[in-house]
């Protein structure tokens, strides 16, 4: 029994270390676990725009704090250990489109759990990243054939697209 605890735990650490070493050669912050306080969360009345990167999007609320405009990203279901790459993206999306709209960089977003709270740093690897993911995206709109870049059934299960996508997992 202790043999088998130990190799699980050995298990969850190479799990760990793995995908906090894929999220660094991505460039990807891991999100720091912070409190906040909901009652300071404002919101935003119109999504924000940027037309030359054709993005648009609204987060969920908005902190001001010493000048900055901090994008709050508010999910449901499990929480993780660390925040989805997908979530990381998206808040990435917010912090650059804040900066676009109102000249002023937020040092961070917050991700927001049921029961946990991460901040993911705005560094200029992460908005590397996520151009990068971007000018990714806009070449995959003029290709016909997009080979599916997961092995996540669940991920499927919850996309908008499955009715009409040919790679679907379930
Ligand atoms: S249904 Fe298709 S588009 Fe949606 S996540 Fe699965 S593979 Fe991707």
């Amino acid at each position: 029994m202790l043999y088998l605890a130990l190799l699980l735990l050995l298990i969850a650490i190479f799990l760990l270390w793995q995908s906090n070493r894929q999220r660094r050669q991505a460039g990807l912050p891991g999100g720091r676990v912070v409190y906040t306080d909901t009652r300071t969360w404002g919101t935003l009345e119109k999504p924000l725009y940027d037309h030359a990167l054709g993005l648009t999007g609204k987060p969920d609320y908005i902190i001001e704090q010493q000048g900055q405009m901090i994008p709050v990203e508010v999910k449901t279901g499990r929480t993780p250990e660390a925040p989805y790459d997908s979530h990381i993206y998206q808040v990435a999306a917010y912090c650059l489109l804040i900066e676009k709209t109102y000249g002023k960089r937020p040092a961070y977003g917050l991700i927001h759990y049921p029961h946990r709270d991460f901040a993911v740093h705005y560094t200029t690897e992460l908005e590397s990243a996520l151009l990068e993911q971007l000018a990714e995206m806009r070449r995959d709109e003029l290709r016909r054939d997009v080979p599916r870049s997961h092995e996540d059934p669940a991920r499927c299960r919850g996309c908008g697209f499955r009715k009409v996508c040919n790679q679907k997992l379930s």
